[in-house]
Parts: C-alpha cells; sequence; structure tokens
C-alpha cells in the first residue's frame, strides 16, 4: 500500500520523496515530464548547501556546470552600467557557494537519490485531481488508464499555481498579482571564449544580474555562464508586462544589445528558449502549507525566495520538501500537520522569508526600478567625469544633481534608504 504520493518530481517533490523513503515509507513520486526536469524552466544558479546534511559531499556527484565564483551586479540605464563586481575562490572550492547547472540535469539526478532511497518514480503521469473524502485528501486522479492513486498523505510539489494547492482551497486570490514572468534564452559559446570574456578559468563560473533593464516594467535581467554556454534572460512583473503590452522576449533582446552586454553575447548562437511563472510575493502571499491529507511545498507553497537581490527557488524547494518528507509519518499518524509549519518556521525557508517580507514591494517600487539606477549612474559618472578647467563639483551637489535629473525627491531616497535597512538588517 502507497503512504505518500508526492506530485512533482521537481526539488521540492524529490527532496520530500527522498526523506518520506528514507524513513521507511511507500513513495510515488509522480512527474507528468518525461523524465525529472524535462519540463523545468529556471535561470541557472542552484546554492547545494541544503543537501549538505542529507547528500554530504554532495558536490563531488552533481551534474555541476560551472562553480560559480564571481558575482556581479549591475545597475543599467541606456548608456550606462555601474557593476559591484565580488570574486571569492572560496566559493571555487567545497563546500562550495553556489553552481550553474541545467535542470534536466539536475533534477534527475535529485530525482535518482529519491530512487536510490526507494521511492518509486512515475514519469509521463499527470495528477488531475485530488480525491477527497469527508474533508480529507486520500490520494489523486491521474491520467493513466487505470486512474486514482490512493494514500493517506498527499504531497503537492507541483510548482508555481500549484493546481493541487488550488483545488484544496489554499492558495490566495492574490497570488495571481504577485507573480513574475521569467523568461530565459541558453545561447551557446565555446568554452574558453566564456572564460575569456569573463575572465574565469576552469570551473569558475559567473552569475550577473542586472537592475534598470526592463523598460521600467518592475523586475531585472540575469546572465549565468555555463560550461559552453550563457544562460540570458529576464524575470518581469506579469501584471505590468502585460498593461505595457510588451513581449518578455524583446525585453531580452533589449538586454543582449546594451552597450555592456552585448560583448559578452557577440556571436552566441541561440539553443533553447523558454519561459516560466515564478511566485515572488514572499511571506504575505504564501499558499496554506497543508489541509487534512496533504502537505504543499516549493513553488507550490509560494515559498521561492525573490528578494531584490536574491532569486532562490531551488534551494528553498528543496528545503521544504525535506521537511515535509521527514515529518510524512508523523503527520499520517497524528493526522497533524503543525510539526511540518514548524519545521518551516524553525528553518531558513520560513525565516528568511519573514525578515524579507518587505523586499519584494520594496525592490520592485517605482523608484528603485525606474529611478534609482539612473540616479546613481549619474552620480558616478559625474564622480569620475573630470570637470577641467572646472574644479571638481562635490559629492552632494553631484547628488542634488542625479536626483534632480532623475525625478527623486531627497527625502523619499532618505525613507528608502532607511526601509532598505530596515528591510534587509
Ligand atoms: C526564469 C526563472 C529563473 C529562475 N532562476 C532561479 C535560480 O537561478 N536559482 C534558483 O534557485 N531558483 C530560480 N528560479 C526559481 C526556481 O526555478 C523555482 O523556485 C523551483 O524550480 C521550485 O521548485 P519546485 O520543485 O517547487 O517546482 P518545479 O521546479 O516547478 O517542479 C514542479 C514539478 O512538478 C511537475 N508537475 C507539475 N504539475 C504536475 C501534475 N499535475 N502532475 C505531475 N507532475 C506535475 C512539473 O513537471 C515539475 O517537474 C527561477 C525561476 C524562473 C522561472
Amino acid at each position: 500500500m502507497t503512504d505518500v504520493i508526492v506530485v512533482g518530481a521537481g526539488p521540492a517533490g524529490s527532496a520530500a520523496a527522498l526523506m518520506a523513503a528514507r524513513d521507511g515509507l511507500d513513495v510515488v513520486l509522480l512527474e507528468r515530464g518525461p523524465f525529472p526536469g524535462s519540463k523545468n524552466a529556471y535561470g541557472g544558479v542552484v546554492y547545494g548547501r541544503v543537501l549538505d546534511e542529507v547528500l554530504p559531499g554532495w558536490w563531488e556527484e552533481a551534474p555541476v556546470q560551472r562553480w560559480v565564483t564571481r558575482r556581479s551586479t549591475m545597475l543599467l540605464t541606456e548608456t550606462q552600467a555601474l557593476t559591484v563586481d565580488f570574486r571569492s575562490t572560496d566559493w571555487g572550492q567545497a563546500p562550495y557557494n553556489g553552481c550553474t547547472t541545467f535542470r534536466a540535469d539536475f533534477d534527475s539526478w535529485l530525482a535518482g537519490k529519491a530512487v536510490d532511497a526507494g521511492a518509486q518514480l512515475v514519469t509521463s503521469t499527470v495528477a488531475t485531481g485530488l480525491i477527497v473524502e469527508a474533508g480529507r485528501v486520500v490520494g489523486v486522479r491521474t491520467d493513466r488508464p487505470d486512474g486514482d492513486l490512493r494514500a493517506p498523505l498527499v504531497i503537492a510539489a507541483d510548482g508555481v499555481n500549484s493546481f493541487l494547492a488550488k483545488e484544496a482551497g489554499l492558495l490566495p486570490r492574490t497570488q495571481a498579482k504577485h507573480l513574475t514572468l521569467g523568461v530565459k534564452e541558453v545561447l551557446s559559446l565555446p568554452r574558453e571564449v566564456i572564460d575569456e570574456r569573463f575572465g574565469v578559468r576552469g570551473d569558475e563560473g559567473v552569475d550577473v544580474e542586472l537592475l534598470g533593464c526592463t523598460r521600467g516594467i518592475p523586475g531585472g535581467g540575469f546572465l549565468y555562464t555555463n560550461r559552453d554556454s550563457l544562460s540570458v534572460g529576464v524575470v518581469v512583473s506579469l501584471e505590468h508586462l502585460t498593461a505595457a503590452k510588451v513581449r518578455a522576449e524583446d525585453l531580452v533582446a533589449d538586454l543582449k544589445a546594451h552597450p555592456a552586454v552585448a560583448p559578452w553575447v557577440e556571436g552566441a548562437e541561440l539553443k533553447e528558449y523558454t519561459a516560466h511563472l515564478i511566485p515572488e510575493g514572499g511571506y504575505d502571499h504564501l499558499a496554506e502549507l497543508s489541509t487534512p491529507g496533504m502537505l504543499v511545498t516549493g513553488d507550490a507553497a509560494g515559498l521561492c525566495l525573490a528578494a531584490g537581490i536574491w532569486l532562490e527557488g531551488v534551494n528553498f524547494a528543496i528545503g521544504s520538501g525535506l521537511a515535509a518528507g521527514r515529518h510524512a509519518r508523523s503527520v499520517i499518524d497524528s493526522g497533524d500537520a503543525k510539526p511540518y509549519r514548524k519545521a518551516l518556521e524553525g528553518s531558513f525557508v520560513l525565516q528568511d522569508h519573514k525578515r524579507l517580507r518587505g523586499a519584494p514591494d520594496l525592490v520592485l517600487s517605482e523608484r528603485v526600478q525606474q529611478r534609482y539606477p539612473g540616479l546613481v549612474a549619474d552620480l558616478v559618472q559625474g564622480l569620475f567625469t573630470v570637470t577641467n578647467p572646472a574644479a571638481k563639483p562635490g559629492a552632494l551637489r553631484l547628488l542634488r544633481r542625479a536626483a534632480k535629473k532623475n525625478g527623486v525627491k531627497l527625502r523619499h531616497l532618505l525613507a528608502d534608504g532607511l526601509a532598505g535597512g530596515r528591510v534587509f538588517r
């Protein structure tokens, strides 16, 4: 008899299946794609430290493209670019910090760990609905001829806009407003060209996050190095994108044509194009994490952390999946899902979300998105422009000038600075 049905073999589902199977439960892991990761799109960086305890030495065998040893944050205007560029050799050594990896590889690898632990992976199978009896989830309907599958616990790991969480009435109505659309191109380039253009060697890789490149539509851009390709894309508010009547692929084309980005992607060949939604509402717009007979994990619960300089979904999905799997037996035995919620509250998963709950509103605000990149770039341009024969103008004067040019009142700048200090404290 099946004890746990996990729906979705993304990072959340495979992590849940791994832990539940290790606990001796009979686990079925359902995946609609022909193999795990086949349908999954994302930017490109996985922060794997969440796996340290459960898969010690995971870095020896995970399907890594490159280890991120250089992280740049760029503020762009049409003609300017200001970059904060950080490098660390620590990040190029075990236990590492983040890696670029393809989801088809990474998700298959993690699902394989669940299978090794005893979970049964069933691919090309869609969970089409919940089976509910006396107010309790007791299984799922599938698109297979033999149809229904029953178990005392279902773990929903079916990703953003979760069909199962929706059916159970667990997704907040406001969720759609807080969805962003991510679009990504994979561009192939020879490995040595990437090494040379980005100043890296061997397995070292680069993560570039960009702000001010989305025609004023709240969001940002990214560029990651893989072994012999680049992942380049944007993530933008779905609501604002629709209102602006702009096509997301045009934003990626803008990004690639920016004078600061074009030399990196020159001559690269388009290999793949993908688009996917991201739940960016943060702590105040999470789904309910359970209903009798069901736990919700990962993006299905809105647990992706999208807070300005951080876009971390995979590690949050794994963190919540591990907790769901670990507590599966006790939830089955007691019928009480509180230990799952408590485990998330005691881990980075809800602690980071709670601490950064104000970040989405601040980071996606009009001033941060449309005015501050120009203000900062103008300020820096003023500082570094030699104005001889006139003397240097002084930083405060330059700040006032940049603020005026970009339509920012200094009291708003101060207020946002203080708000930022509170949000990111
Ligand atoms: C453009 C973009 C860039 C991103 N960049 C990053 C990044 O660089 N780093 C990072 O950490 N995160 C990033 N994210 C976020 C990250 O991709 C997600 O947070 C993460 O994938 C969530 O994992 P999950 O397991 O909850 O859901 P998913 O990865 O979406 O997995 C859900 C799984 O469920 C399956 N499924 C869905 N419905 C059913 C069904 N009815 N029956 C059976 N199977 C089903 C799907 O096929 C899929 O395999 C990005 C997202 C996007 C869109």
